[in-house]
């Protein structure tokens, strides 16, 4: 029904040009153009029936991406991390609406799904990689726990089940009172799943989630990975510029000052011996980072820091603000619902500021 809503919305105020118009008032109101990093992680094939992907991991087919991107350039310069990074630290004023795209986690699917959009549609863009993933059969946490409650079968969960109690309290009662018996349960389990085990250190995440996949007998099949170098350095030609999400991908609040550091420097000295760029953004994993994280990461040669926060960006952001810069998720099916959410994050600008969250 909420998409039936937006949708309408989005039609009219797509054809009445109420996003141009919100546009245009809130330059003319604040007297600033609009610069927005928007963030994706995963861009996928719904008819592969992948939805799980959708339901339950940040996901959006590609049909849907490039509608977004169409509709996002329709508003907006869409620029490259270089320039965006100009914009923020006030060594260039824009003097057009204008967007970075963002990418995640360096998925495979990158290649398949959403580096042939972008070609079309003539975009730079950024993905964020984390070192220990690449050219390795290591997964994320959150995509195994997908995994596993996308295929387990009642047997399994039985299994889980009647082996609940050797898990710590929270992991355990998710496990006795969830089900899942069809696919609305499966995918209540994993958000209760993942909820829970966001909340633990990384080490102890993985070794509960092995041993949650070892009771269950759950193979990986999601077919998601993080590229290899190759492809690294392929779409690197191809207008994407590689960037840091550290060694990892564990929370950067969490670290100690030398496990910080050395997230932040290797993951950057790799990259870049590896591809021969030169690093000069990090995206926090999972949007954690505090004021040592900030502090760090230009000693340890970054020129920006992007955060999970949702909010625009803006011209010369004064102190460290630019190691704290906001993004924008983008979503929706058609090019009115993209709108809609265009012209949503104009009216937050208008009425909570550049921030919201
Ligand atoms: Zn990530």
């Amino acid at each position: 029904m909420r998409r039936v809503i937006e949708t309408v919305i989005g039609y009219v105020s797509y054809y009445l040009g109420l996003t141009r118009f919100l546009l245009f008032i809130t330059e003319l109101v604040t007297g600033e153009k609009t610069l927005v990093a928007f963030v994706y992680h995963r861009v996928t094939d719904r008819s592969d029936g992948d939805v799980g992907y959708l339901r339950y991991d940040v996901g959006i087919d590609y049909r849907s991406f490039d509608v977004q991107v169409a509709a996002i350039k329709r508003h907006f310069r869409i620029v490259g991390l270089p320039e965006y990074i100009d914009c923020v630290s006030g060594s260039k004023q824009p003097d057009r609406r204008t967007a970075l795209l963002t990418f995640d986690d360096a998925d495979f699917e990158f290649i398949k799904y959403a580096l042939p959009v972008l070609s079309e549609h003539h975009c730079k863009s950024v993905v964020f990689a984390p070192t220990d993933f690449i050219s390795t059969a290591k997964r994320f946490w959150h995509l195994r726990v997908t995994n596993l409650t996308r295929s387990i079968d009642s047997d399994g969960w039985e299994r889980l089940q009647s082996h609940a109690s050797q898990f710590k309290g929270q992991i355990a009662q998710v496990i006795r009172q969830s089900s899942v018996s069809d696919e609305d349960r499966r995918a209540k389990t994993c958000r209760a799943l993942a909820r829970s085990l966001d909340q633990m250190e990384a080490e102890e995440v993985d070794s509960i989630v092995t041993e949650l996949e070892r009771i269950a007998a759950a193979k990986y099949m999601l077919g998601v990975s993080c590229m290899n170098w190759v492809q690294l350095a392929q779409i690197a030609q191809q207008g994407v510029s590689i960037e840091s999400h550290t060694v990892t991908h564990r929370k950067l609040a969490w670290l100690d000052e030398q496990a910080l550091r050395s997230e932040l420097v290797e993951s950057k000295r790799l990259l870049e011996q590896k591809l021969g760029n030169t690093v000069t953004a990090i995206c926090y994993p999972a949007g954690s980072f505090n004021d040592t994280v900030v502090a760090a990461a230009p000693e340890a040669g970054y020129q920006a820091g992007f955060t999970t926060k949702p909010g625009l960006g803006s011209f010369a952001l004064p102190g460290d603000e630019r190691f704290r810069l906001r993004r924008v998720s983008m979503y929706g099916d058609s090019k009115y619902v993209a709108d809609f959410h265009l012209a949503k994050m104009m009216l937050k600008r208008m009425l909570l500021g550049k921030s919201w969250s």
